[in-house]
């Protein structure tokens, strides 16, 4: 029987998933299906499973994308070959990505043309890293950071270390501890390209894992934040698993566990990590375990506002009945939530 469950906040969705969800969700009411997206919106089942039920494809090669077609670029970043295709095919292209993820494809871009040698942290594979490696490929070399720095020797130049947004805190600790042994003169941003909501994230399960007997982490096995987490708790000692749903978890994780910890990773909905509260029906009930409020707020995407003021433009002018009515008036953005867009999606 679960005494009580310690529930992290902040968690889920973080203003980059915010904006990139509401901006799809305009998409979809704005034009008829299907609406093609580059790469998974963001790295959740549940939440591609809802756009796909809408009409949206999600492809992965932007060749595969008809000409003259709907198209949205994900909330990773796009490789610069990728978003000029996506504007020589599509009839509307809506550029998703995070601005954060935007920053550092700046970084790269302007150390690359000072001649500086960037050695970049991510995953292999995954969508940010891919797009962000496209930026510069002749200048910069991928570094997972389970391996580091080993094997890889930089040369006498300028040297940059940069990061996939989304890593765990103590990975990027440890790779940047052995390019400063290295070379002590590497630069970095200023604190690290760890987004805000990763290191909020990291740092509220951190708080709550030795209160725990285990964690739970909401969150899609290709969401790279919500594997951060799992790790987190995992080098702090405490068990923890990661679970798409309530469905996932296993009777055998919950033997001998009082106290279970519940988080989220920037792209899990929070319906499904109450219903993971719901499955483990805490006799004691829910305790938040509170580190930091966050209020970030990133605005739609430029050409989906420039859009959409055209599109209710032509409405009050009597040309077109096709209103932007998906989720009430551009200018009330703010206050309409990724939550309340999904709900108008699937209802
Ligand atoms: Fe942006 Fe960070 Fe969210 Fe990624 S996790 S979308 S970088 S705010």
């Amino acid at each position: 029987m679960i005494e009580r469950v310690l529930l992290a906040e902040p968690r889920g969705f973080c203003a980059g998933v915010e904006m990139a969800i509401k901006a799809l969700t305009w998409m979809v009411k704005v034009f008829e299906p299907p609406v093609y997206c580059y790469h998974e919106i963001v790295h959740n089942e549940w939440v591609v499973a809802a756009f796909e039920q809408a009409g949206v494809v999600f492809v992965d090669d932007v060749s595969s994308v008809p000409e003259g077609a709907i198209l949205m670029l994900s909330a990773h970043g796009s490789a610069p070959e990728v978003v000029a295709e996506a504007g020589r095919r599509s009839a509307v292209v809506i550029d998703s990505v995070c601005p954060l993820v935007t920053k550092v494809h700046h970084e790269v871009k302007r150390m690359a043309e000072d001649g500086v040698e960037i050695l970049y942290v991510g995953h292999a594979g995954h969508d940010e890293a891919v797009g962000t490696v496209a930026v510069a490929p002749g200048s910069i070399t991928l570094v997972e950071p389970e391996a580091g720095l080993a094997g890889i020797t930089p040369g006498g130049g300028p040297v940059a270390l940069l990061a996939q947004t989304t890593l765990g805190m103590h990975e990027w600790a440890d790779v940047l501890g052995q390019a400063k042994a290295s070379r002590p003169d590497v630069m970095t941003a200023r604190k690290s390209d760890l987004c805000y909501a990763t290191t909020n994230r990291q740092e509220a399960v951190g708080v709550l894992a030795d209160k725990c007997d285990l964690v739970l982490v909401v969150g899609s096995e290709n969401s790279s934040n919500t594997q951060a987490l799992v790790r987190t708790c995992r080098q702090l000692g405490t068990r923890a698993y990661r679970v798409d749903s309530a469905g996932q978890i296993r009777s055998e994780w919950m033997e001998a566990a009082s106290t279970v910890g519940v988080t989220a990773g920037a792209s899990a909905p929070d319906h499904l990590v109450q219903e993971v509260i719901d499955r483990l029906a805490p006799v004691g009930g829910v305790e938040l375990v509170s580190t930091i409020t966050e209020g970030e707020y990133f605005p739609l995407p430029p050409q989906l506002r420039s859009l959409l003021t055209v599109l209710q433009a032509l409405v009050e002018a009597g040309v077109t009945a096709r209103a932007p009515k998906a989720g009430g008036r551009l200018d009330h953005d703010r206050e309409w939530t990724a939550s309340e867009a999904l709900l108008l999606l699937t209802s």
